[in-house]
């Protein structure tokens, strides 16, 4: 599946630890992400996999190690003072740093109160400043990109979970993100739903979107991944193409994990 291993890398996490006063929850995790890569992160409940996307986009900050992307280390200044401390970024600079990631997470967290068209509008008006035209033209064609196009007037209450999450992820596209995270995007819906949002991933994906997918989705993993990552207790214990992880686990971790989840 690599078809991808000359790409530059758009994710690298450096020994990214992460402590919540005595709970070690990432104990240095080491991960590369090139252009147009899909990387599926699999693991047990607990495991880390939301607080390691949160890191990747400054919800968390880690408590030791880095991430770049781009090259560009992500929170902080590009040069080190002079006297060799690196300085953090001020809260301007990080929202700008982590507008170029689009980010879905299990619960929509649609505004009730608006349309899937103003939802999907929002930011790219109040944060980008872009004309309302502009922004609704925009706005109008990602719907249609995710199945959505006679949608656009209804509230979050009136549409299905699914179509829910599909107007999530039409509203994170909005942003322009260079690369999306998605954390258990289908784990809340009724299963019928699921595969609706699988499709626009798919999609996504075949159009060289470069993404890092928590899911529990082993065919989804198989289909679309370029890597597939276990992690396990803070650790990345394997990773490699979804035929190594999935189909060659050589940990007795993983080999459990799996039967729970195949
Ligand atoms: P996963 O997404 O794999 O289920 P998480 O990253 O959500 O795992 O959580 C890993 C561990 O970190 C869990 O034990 C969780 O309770 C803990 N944790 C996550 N966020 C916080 C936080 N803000 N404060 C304290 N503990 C947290
Ligand atoms: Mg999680």
């Amino acid at each position: 599946m690599s078809q991808n291993d000359e790409n530059p890398v758009v994710i690298q996490v450096e020994g990214v630890r992460k402590t919540f006063g005595d709970l070690h929850v990432l104990k240095g995790c080491d991960l590369t992400v090139r252009s147009g890569e899909v990387a599926v992160l699999v693991g047990p409940s607990g495991s880390g996999k939301s607080t390691l996307l949160r890191c990747i986009n400054q919800l968390e900050e880690p408590t030791a190690g880095r991430v770049l992307i781009d090259g560009v280390v992500q929170g902080y200044r590009a040069e080190p003072l002079p006297d060799g401390r690196w300085q953090k970024l001020r809260p301007a600079e990080i929202a700008a740093q982590r507008s170029r990631i689009g980010m879905v997470f299990q619960r929509f967290h649609l505004f009730p109160h608006l349309t899937a068209l103003a939802n999907v509008m929002e930011a790219p008006v109040q944060v980008r400043g872009l004309p309302r035209a502009a922004a609704e033209k925009k706005a109008r064609d990602l719907l249609e990109r995710v199945g959505l196009g006679d949608r656009a007037d209804h509230y979050p209450s009136e549409l299905s979970g699914g179509q829910q999450q599909r107007v999530a992820i039409a509203r994170a596209l909005a942003m322009d993100p260079e690369l999306m995270l998605f954390d258990e995007p289908t784990s809340a819906l009724d299963p019928e739903l699921v595969s609706e949002v699988l499709s626009v991933l798919k999609d996504l994906a075949a159009d060289g979107m470069t993404m890092v997918v928590v899911t529990h989705e082993m065919g989804f993993a198989r289909e679309v991944a370029d890597q597939v990552v276990f992690m396990d207790e803070g650790r990345i214990l394997e990773s490699g193409t979804a035929e190594q992880v999935i189909d060659h686990p050589e940990s007795e971790r993983l080999k459990g994990f799996l039967a729970s989840v195949l």
